[in-house]
């Protein structure tokens, strides 16, 4: 019950057990095919490039990042959290010149601030995190897209932690990458990072791909069309190898394939509606039931994520001690948080497959257990009551 990677489905499980397929066989490329299909809705998107990147939501975002932008383009970062400052770091390794727009963790950024940083800076990308698990915030994204446009700027956000729990609206925020991971609200292990990309982002991509003789003289004194520092993130030849050339690359990650078509498969059959009300009702359940217990929430209530929620840890109490206790006592993994946030909160995740009313109850319970265990009782069976409430 940690801000992931959480428990994955056990159909997800059954799925990745199954036997292995060549890349070019008829019934693995239909596979692919139906990835494609089955995510697009996941992502809230059309777009014809939707996909996975082989490698853990990392790597979606490494692809993103790598494809999009050439050396000495200007990139603005949107941040509120741990997650917001890797996009600086891989940022800058692809050579960008980096600005960040920085709200203090536990709260998100106000769009008019965006605009007036774009146009302080003229960014050539705009880089957002959805939801940062790091503070347990979700940016507000409607409107970024057209912000982008308008300004000439491309977007890409990281919903990693948001995907398949909260909605992702690829095509009404208009923004045009966003990329994902299995292990949070998905259900499933680590491993693969789902993409979508948009069709103006993929001519970008596209218009960047090196000649024969390399780089192409035209595109060079334009300043733009340097070659995508990586073989592998090459998101043009990622997407050449999804397309019906299927132009060979990298081996698909079969079992991943496997593990991402079955974590859509579960979502769309649930209906994404009812998903995302299974998580918000169980995000109010955590909050109510932390409160009614006496403990305080971290950060802005207006922008919290469903599926993760920071509770400060009260003075006296050593945090540690009751992770361990929660772990060694009752099996329940609960986490910490990273920087500013280390040691000073503890995340409860309620992600997919844990996303229930059960194990929610049942780590209400067990964290009243062990708070009283380290000396700090809260009142009696009220962290249960009021989650039983809050789920409605
Ligand atoms: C968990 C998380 C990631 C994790 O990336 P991995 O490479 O799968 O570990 C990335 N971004 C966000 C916002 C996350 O919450």
């Amino acid at each position: 019950m940690g801000p992931g990677p959480v428990n994955a489905h056990p159909r997800v499980l059954r799925a990745m057990s199954a036997d292995m397929l060549g890349q070019f066989d008829p019934e693995m490329t239909g596979y692919m095919e139906q990835v494609m299909a089955l995510y697009r809705p996941v992502f809230g998107t059309e777009n014809r490039w939707t996909m996975l990147i082989d490698g853990t939501a990392r790597a979606g975002i490494e692809a993103a990042l790598v494809s999009l932008v050439s050396p000495g383009d200007t990139m603005l970062v949107v941040d509120f959290g741990r997650f917001g400052l890797l996009l600086k770091e891989i940022g800058e390794r692809v050579g960008a010149r980096v600005e960040m727009l920085s709200a203090p963790w536990g709260e998100t950024v106000p769009m008019e601030a965006i605009a007036q940083a774009m146009a302080r800076t003229g960014p050539k990308l705009v880089a957002c995190v959805h939801g940062d698990t790091s503070t347990t915030m979700a940016q507000p994204l409607d409107g970024l897209g057209a912000l982008c446009r308008d300004a000439g700027a491309l977007s890409y956000v990281d919903a990693t932690a948001t995907i398949g729990g909260m909605e992702i609206a690829a095509d009404r925020w208009g923004v045009d990458v966003v990329t994902g991971g299995l292990q949070k609200c998905l259900g499933g292990p680590s491993g693969s990072a789902p993409i979508t990309i948009s069709d103006r982002a993929a001519e970008h991509i596209f218009a960047r791909r090196h000649t024969e003789h390399g780089i192409a003289r035209a595109d060079l004194a334009q300043g733009s069309g340097i070659r995508i520092g990586s073989n592998y993130f090459d998101l043009a030849m990622v997407m050449d190898y999804w397309s019906e050339k299927r132009l060979n690359h990298h081996t698909e990650a079969t079992t991943m394939l496997y593990g991402a078509r079955e974590c859509a498969r579960i979502a769309l059959g649930e209906g994404l509606e009812a998903r995302f009300a299974r998580h918000a009702a169980a995000g109010r359940a955590v909050v109510a039931g932390a409160r009614a217990m006496g403990l305080t929430v971290f950060g802005d209530d207006r922008y919290r994520m469903t599926n993760v929620t920071g509770i400060l840890i009260p003075a006296g109490v050593d945090g540690e001690a009751v992770r361990r206790r929660m772990r060694e006592d009752f099996e329940i993994e609960i986490g910490t948080s990273f920087g500013p946030l280390q040691g000073k909160v503890w995340r409860i995740g309620a992600m997919g497959y844990n996303a229930m009313k059960h194990k929610v109850l049942i780590t209400l319970g067990a964290l009243e257990a062990v708070l009283r265990a380290e000396g700090h009782a809260t009142p009696p069976g009220a962290g249960v009551d009021a989650a039983l409430e809050a789920w409605g």
